[in-house]
């Protein structure tokens, strides 16, 4: 399908998924701890305190994935149903229990605040819906999970920090205009 068509396709589910990761969020909020309480070592030579400051975190048994199914989104393959180790709602992250000491799934998940900061919920909801039409369960193909995916081996394999927000700029702006050409079906 044309990616101008997927974007207009999704667009009438985005106050449903919206309206659920708010209640979500309200649901879990007494458990919300703040990312600074986690005292990780390496993520402040990565990440602004700010970010570090902002970031929220809820630890759960199990990750909790949006019911696209239920909403009658229905051609996402299985990527609901995944186990997944961790997952970012707005300034949120869901770490699984048995992650919870593991600083690279931080890392991960905190270009995923960046990316949702940086592109707004629609059109970060549009764009990782987008990648999931394309690329069904393979969902580390996604462009948004490419982005985090790449430089998390970097994080993994070398102990040399960069600034994330800064080398992630140019690629988030590419993919802004983008979605803004997608949206407006007239250019
Ligand atoms: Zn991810």
């Amino acid at each position: 399908m044309q990616f101008r068509l997927i974007i207009q396709t999704l667009k009438p589910y985005l106050p449903q998924v919206k309206d659920w990761i708010n209640d979500l969020l309200r649901q879990h909020s007494p458990l919300v701890k703040p990312l600074s309480d986690f005292t990780f070592q390496r993520l402040p030579k990565y990440y602004s305190r700010d970010l570090i400051n902002s970031t929220k975190i809820i630890v759960v048994d199990k990750i909790p994935m949006i019911p696209l199914a239920d909403m009658g989104l229905i051609q996402f393959g299985n990527f609901e149903k995944l186990d997944a180790t961790g997952v970012t709602y707005l300034n949120t992250i869901f770490v699984r229990s048995d992650c919870q000491k593991e600083e690279w799934l931080y890392f991960h998940e905190l270009i995923h605040i960046l990316q949702w900061r940086a592109f707004g919920c629609d059109d970060f909801l549009l764009l990782y819906g987008l990648g999931l039409f394309q690329w069904q369960d393979d969902y580390s193909k996604t462009p948004l999970e490419v982005m985090a995916y790449e430089n998390q081996d970097i994080f993994q394999k070398f102990n040399i920090p960069f600034n994330v927000e800064g080398k992630l700029t140019f690629q988030i702006e590419r993919y802004k205009t983008l979605i803004e050409r997608l949206k407006n079906p007239t250019t």
